[in-house]
C-alpha cells in the first residue's frame, strides 16, 4: 500500500498529521514539501521532548555549573543519568538541583524559594556559573526569574543566568534557542576582536567521550580547539570561545542558532560538520582545514583520514556481509544525524525505508529526500503509532533511535540501535563506525528475533 493510502485509511494516523509525512516519489524530490519546525499537533502524542528538556540537553554538559530546575520535582528527574556526557575535570553537573515547588508555592509564588535556593548554593559553593531553568508551572504562575537572577548576580558578582524554558512555550527547538541565548548572555560579555587560529566545536555533548575523539582528530591534523559547546566544557573554557576564528557545528539542530549569533556579534564564521560515518568524518576534517585556509592541515587531514579508514576497512567489510539488503528505520533528534545515518547505512549495503527527526529543518529534509530511494517514508515530529505503522509497512529490520523508541522496536520484534544520549559507547569518528557496525550486526542478527517470529 502506498503511504498516501495508509495515511488516509489508517485511523492511527491523525488527519492533522498528514502534512508532516512525506512519501518519496519517483524521479527525485516530490516538490510538495512537508511541514516541519513547528509545534506538535495537539493529541498526537509526539515523541519530541519539551522546551525545558531541549534547553537541558545543551546546557547540562557544562561540568562546573550549577543547574537549578525551578519547578516541581518531576522536571528535575531529567538528569545526567539519562544524558551521560563525560567530563575530564569537574563533575558538579552530574547532580540535579530543584526548588521542588509545592502547592503553596504555586499559590503564593516561588520567587522566595528560588532566592533561598540560589543563596544557599552561593554561600556553600560560590560557583562562577549557575543556570536557572524556568519550567511549565513557573510560566503559569509568572515568577520573575530574570529579576531574581539579576538581583542575585549583582549581590554575588557571579553569573546567575535564567533559562526561559517553560515546557509548553514551544517545542524542543525553542529549548535549544533558549539555551543558546543563555550561553550568549555569558560569552557575549567576553567579546574580543583579537582572534587565534583555532575552532570552537558546537553541538557535541561528549557522549561516551565523543568530544575527546573529535579533539584528538583535530590535534592530529594540527587544528587548535579553543572551546567546546558544551561537552566537557567549563566556565573558563566557554568564555575563551569569542577568540576563535571558526565555529564547527556538529548537532546543527541545537547549535546553528548559537553559531549564527556568534557570527553576527563576534565575527566568527561557521560550517556544519558531522563525525558520524567514514564519509562524513573524512569530508568534515578536510572542510575544517579548508575553512581555516590551512593547506598543511588539509594535507594532513587527507592522509589521516585515509589511514584511519584503512585501519577499520577489513572489519567493516566483514560485518557488511551480514547486513547487505537489510532495511533501516531512523528516528533521531536532528536532521544532520539522520543524513549521516542514511549515508552510513548506504555504505553498509542497507536501505533506509523510514526516516524522521524531532527537530529537522526544511533544508535537512530536502537533503534527506535527495538521499533516500523512492518509496521511503519521511516524517517530522512522529508519534509511536506512525512509527509502528510505517516500520511494519516498510518491513524495517532495525530502528535507530533513542530511549523512547527502544521499547517500541522491541515490542514489534524489530532490532534496535541507540543513537541518542543514553548510549555508553562512542559512535562518532572511525572508532564509532566500528562500534556502530558491530551494534547493528549484533542487534539485527540476534537469534532472539527468530524465536519471537515463531
Ligand atoms: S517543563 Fe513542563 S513539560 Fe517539561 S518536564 Fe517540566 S512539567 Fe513536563
Amino acid at each position: 500500500m502506498v503511504v498516501e493510502e495508509i495515511v488516509k485509511t489508517d485511523s492511527s494516523i491523525l488527519k492533522e498529521r498528514q502534512d508532516f509525512i512525506l512519501h518519496k516519489q519517483a524521479g527525485g524530490c516530490s516538490g510538495d514539501g512537508m511541514r516541519c519546525d513547528s509545534d506538535s499537533v495537539s493529541g498526537a502524542v509526539s515523541q519530541r521532548a519539551c522546551v525545558y528538556c531541549g534547553a537541558r540537553v545543551v546546557l547540562n554538559p557544562i561540568t562546573d555549573a550549577f543547574h537549578i530546575v525551578h519547578g516541581p520535582i518531576g522536571c528535575a528527574s531529567y538528569t545526567w543519568d539519562i544524558r551521560g556526557s563525560l567530563t575530564s575535570k569537574e563533575d558538579l553537573y552530574r547532580n540535579s538541583f530543584s526548588t521542588d515547588l509545592r502547592e503553596t508555592d504555586i499559590i503564593f509564588g516561588g520567587e522566595k524559594k528560588l532566592t533561598a535556593a540560589i543563596e544557599e548554593v552561593m554561600e556553600k559553593y560560590n560557583p562562577k556559573l549557575v543556570f536557572i531553568y524556568a519550567t511549565c508551572i513557573v510560566g503559569v504562575i509568572g515568577d520573575d526569574v530574570e529579576a531574581v537572577c539579576r538581583t542575585l548576580s549583582e549581590k554575588y558578582g557571579n553569573h546567575i543566568i535564567p533559562v526561559k524554558s517553560p515546557g509548553f512555550s514551544g517545542n524542543k527547538s525553542t529549548g535549544y534557542r533558549m539555551a543558546c541565548n543563555a550561553i550568549m548572555s555569558l560569552i557575549g560579555q567576553y567579546k574580543t576582536k583579537e582572534k587565534v587560529k583555532g575552532v570552537n566545536i558546537l553541538g557535541d555533548f561528549n557522549l561516551a567521550g565523543e568530544m575527546w575523539i573529535i579533539k584528538d582528530y583535530l590535534k592530529q591534523i594540527g587544528v587548535h580547539v579553543v572551546s567546546s559547546f558544551t561537552g566537557d566544557s567549563s566556565y573558563e573554557s566557554l568564555i575563551a570561545a569569542p577568540s576563535a576564528s571558526l565555529n564547527i557545528v556538529q548537532c546543527a539542530g541545537s547549535s546553528t542558532y548559537l553559531a549564527k549569533q556568534m557570527e553576527e556579534t563576534m565575527d566568527i564564521p561557521f560550517i556544519k560538520v558531522s563525525f558520524f560515518g567514514v564519509e562524513d568524518t573524512t569530508s568534515s576534517l578536510i572542510r575544517i582545514a579548508e575553512a581555516l585556509g590551512d593547506e598543511k592541515a588539509r594535507q594532513k587531514a587527507i592522509a589521516f583520514t585515509e589511514s584511519k579508514a584503512k585501519e577499520i576497512q577489513d572489519l567493516v567489510e566483514r560485518y557488511k556481509q551480514n547486513l547487505i539488503g537489510k532495511k533501516a528505520a531512523i528516528y533521531v533528534g536532528g536532521g544532520f544525524k539522520a543524513i549521516s545515518l542514511i549515508r552510513q547505512f548506504r555504505s553498509l549495503g542497507m536501505e533506509t525505508v523510514v526516516v524522521g527527526t524531532q527537530t529537522g529543518k526544511k533544508d535537512d529534509y530536502e537533503i534527506i529526500e535527495s538521499l533516500v530511494k523512492e518509496d521511503t517514508v519521511i516524517l517530522d515530529d512522529a508519534n509511536p503509532a506512525e512509527l509502528e505503522t510505517f516500520m511494519i509497512e516498510k518491513k524495517a529490520d532495525i530502528l535507530v533511535g533513542g530511549v523512547k523508541e527502544r521499547p517500541l522496536a522491541y515490542k514489534l520484534g524489530i532490532a534496535f540501535c541507540d543513537h541518542n544520549h543514553e548510549r555508553k559507547h562512542p559512535l562518532a569518528g572511525f572508532e564509532g563506525v566500528l562500534n556502530f557496525v558491530k551494534e547493528i550486526n549484533s542487534s539485527i542478527n540476534n537469534p532472539v528475533w527468530d524465536y519471537i517470529k515463531e
